[in-house]
């Protein structure tokens, strides 16, 4: 994957969409419950992550809707 400075860095806290692999922008970040959902501005995808036992987000489920997890 090519990537150019800065961009790399961005991606980390963000991420590419399942459906059109546009960015992804942070919707929620919950670090109680150890997790967040990112959303694509593009298609209006919503991304389920959550925290693995060894602190890295990890993705659960994506959706149209933002209120799976309340
Ligand atoms: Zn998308």
């Amino acid at each position: 994957m090519a990537t150019v400075n800065g961009e790399e860095t961005r991606r980390k806290h963000t991420g590419q969409c399942l459906d059109c692999g546009k960015a992804l922008e942070l919707y929620m970040l919950d670090l109680k419950k150890s997790r967040r959902i990112l959303h694509c501005v593009s298609c209006g995808l919503y991304h389920f992550y959550k925290k693995d036992f060894f602190g890295k987000w990890k993705l659960a489920r994506a959706a149209k809707v933002p209120d799976l997890w309340g």
